[in-house]
């Protein structure tokens, strides 16, 4: 049984991005919270009835790594859809507030995000072409799972209608005209396991020489919480603050007060080697180093499949297991 608009009070406001703002909703019906996305769609009825039928696929799309779906209707000029809460926020919320994320946690965010892109390819021939710190996301029972998948292709064209489409996480090939691949989405999973790690946007206007911001509010090593060890509490900044912070901080593309247009950075992802996990503050795994670079291939031929890249050493050899990202999830959120 889908849910509907009467169904939900409005609790509080999760985020907002591109052409949709996100609300934690209260289902008065099922007596549960859930997570309410409205998305603009400036197009004629016919086309809202369209994309409403294709959002229903998914209602099909039934898997751990990716997030669950209860019901979409119209709400005005919006498109209203229903979503499973997770309560940890998008891995993008999690680092802007808490530095970078530790490279074991890494690891699980690529297998999690595999296993979900794997499904949707394999089940349902979806492509994601989406894929960023923001649609993944996580919550306090150690899941991690992704969201805003193109499940509706009129949904796709008229959000690019009245939006620049263009995204810093498109791999070479999509720059240049190429049609979506399930390498397109490995090339914007490589990208954003760097910015998890480095806790910051792995482009800058000077690559080879290191940002010098790069985790400059953070001086300590991220390490994963073990059952022992009590979540840090942190006074310096409250909640408020950090939200602001974490505005401001927006698109910025690089650090020290340099930035690059939107057209310097494609150009910058066609033309220049592809970036690598590396850190002047820090040494990463090996395996983790090769499975980044295996995403990171700018020719699609030679770029791994996400069938290959999970029977990579570096997931295979992972020993973090669900109660481990579990403790980890709340550390993140019990800070505030
Ligand atoms: P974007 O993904 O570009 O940031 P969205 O409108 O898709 O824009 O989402 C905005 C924000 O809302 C996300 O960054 C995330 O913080 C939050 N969000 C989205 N979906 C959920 C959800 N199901 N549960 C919790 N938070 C969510
Ligand atoms: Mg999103």
């Amino acid at each position: 049984d889908l849910v509907k608009d009467e169904d939900l009070e409005i609790l509080a406001e999760l985020g907002a991005g591109n052409g949709g703002t996100v609300t934690k909703v209260w289902n008065k019906k099922r007596g549960c919270v859930m997570a309410r996305k409205l998305i603009l769609v400036d197009a004629k009825p016919s086309v809202r009835k369209q994309i409403l039928r294709e959002l229903q696929i998914m209602n099909d799309c039934n898997s751990p790594y990716i997030v669950g779906y209860y019901g979409c209707f119209p709400v005005d000029v919006h498109v209203g859809v229903v979503i499973e809460l997770m309560d940890a926020g998008s891995l993008n919320d999690i680092y802007r507030q808490n530095g970078p994320i530790p490279i074991e946690v890494v690891g699980k965010v690529a297998e999690a995000v595999l296993h979900g892109l794997m499904y949707l390819y394999d089940v349902h021939r979806i492509i994601h072409r989406d894929i960023k710190p923001s649609n993944i996301l996580a919550n306090t029972n150690g899941e991690i799972k992704i969201c805003d998948f193109g499940v509706s292709g009129e949904l796709i064209n008229s959000i690019a209608n009245t939006f620049v489409g263009t995204s810093t996480y498109m791999s070479p090939e999509r720059i240049q005209g190429a049609p979506y691949t399930i390498k397109s989405d490995v090339w914007s999973l490589g990208i954003s396991l760097i910015e998890l790690a480095l806790g910051r946007f792995p482009f800058t206007d000077s690559q080879d020489q290191e940002s010098e911001s790069e985790d400059e509010d953070f001086d300590e090593d991220p390490t994963l919480p073990l059952n022992t060890q009590r979540p840090k509490i942190s006074m310096s900044a409250s909640n408020s603050d950090k939200k602001e912070k974490r505005k401001s901080k927006g698109v910025s593309l690089a650090g020290g007060g340099h930035t690059m247009s939107i057209l310097d950075l494609l150009q910058h992802i066609v033309n220049e080697p592809a970036p690598k996990l590396v850190s002047r503050k820090r040494d990463f795994p090996e395996e983790a180093k090769v499975f980044v670079e295996d995403c990171l291939y700018k020719d699609p031929g030679q770029r791994k499949s996400p069938q290959d890249l999970l029977a990579s050493d570096w997931i295979s050899n992972s020993k973090v297991t669900q109660e481990d990202l579990k403790i980890w999830a709340q550390s993140t959120i019990s800070q505030d």
